[in-house]
């Protein structure tokens, strides 16, 4: 896993890397933008480069944002900000992303890429566990209901508290777009044929997963793309 260094060597979730390099080469890539593509590249270099958001998923998530028209929104989880950037590039100009991450050095090693799509504005980065951040906002009452759009990509264990908060924040109608909820196929995996690294992410997803699904404040779909995504609409 470790070993992947962008998601061109990867499959994703689909059945070949031959279907998986058809649908980005094919619909993805002719239509990301030059600054994501640097983005990427910029990425590529660091160890952990598989934790930024497939560009497929990214692809889904400008389509929600333009659907809803979505002005106000949270990312939680933003590393070297591939999902931030594309959510700055895709709502109007006057828009604005609360964006939290507790490590800084990954937001600034993509900084010079969002500063040269003449973004930075739209974002109010914060260097914080997200949950601290999310309780704050929340004793502000002006803020609740306020958002329109949310994508949470952080850490796993805490989804469910992120969507409990999430949920108060968001519009009627608002959307919350969770990722990584098919944990590399591992959900649907026996326990002892999934990779030790991988075992406690697997049990928190399938947790989360069941909690979503049985949930009837929110609206869902859960989508294949990438490493799974969820998108919820509140009701
Ligand atoms: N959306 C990003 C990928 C996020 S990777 C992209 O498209 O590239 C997950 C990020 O969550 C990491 O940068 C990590 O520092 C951050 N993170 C993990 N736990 C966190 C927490 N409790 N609070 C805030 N950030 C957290
Ligand atoms: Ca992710």
């Amino acid at each position: 896993m470790a070993s992947l260094s962008n998601f061109d060597d990867c499959k994703g979730l689909l059945q070949s890397q031959e279907l998986y390099e058809y649908v980005l080469e094919t619909a993805v890539y002719p239509r990301e933008p030059e600054v994501l593509k640097e983005l990427r590249a910029i990425t590529a270099n660091h160890p952990k480069s598989l934790m930024a958001t497939a560009p497929d998923a990214g692809q889904q998530i400008a389509l929600l944002l333009k659907m809803i028209n979505a002005k106000k929104t949270i990312e939680i989880g933003v590393f070297t900000g591939y999902s931030l950037l594309l959510t700055a590039l895709t709502i109007p100009q006057d828009g604005k992303i609360t964006a939290i991450d507790m490590n800084k050095d990954t937001y600034e090693m993509g900084l010079p890429v969002i500063k040269k799509a003449a973004v930075e504005h739209k974002i109010n980065f914060i260097q914080s566990l997200a949950l601290t951040v999310l309780d704050e906002l929340l004793e502000n009452h002006e803020n609740r209901g306020s958002f329109d759009f949310a994508f949470v990509d952080a850490d796993k264990v805490n989804y469910q508290k992120y969507h409990e908060r999430l949920w108060q924040l968001l519009k009627v109608g608002g959307i919350i777009v969770y990722d990584n909820t098919l944990w590399f196929g591992t959900v649907a995996m026996p326990e002892e044929s999934t990779k030790e690294e991988l075992k406690p992410g697997r049990l928190h997803t399938i947790e989360f997963n069941r909690f979503l699904a049985a949930d009837n404040r929110f609206q869902i779909s859960q989508v294949p793309l990438g490493d799974g995504i969820t998108i919820c609409r509140r009701l």
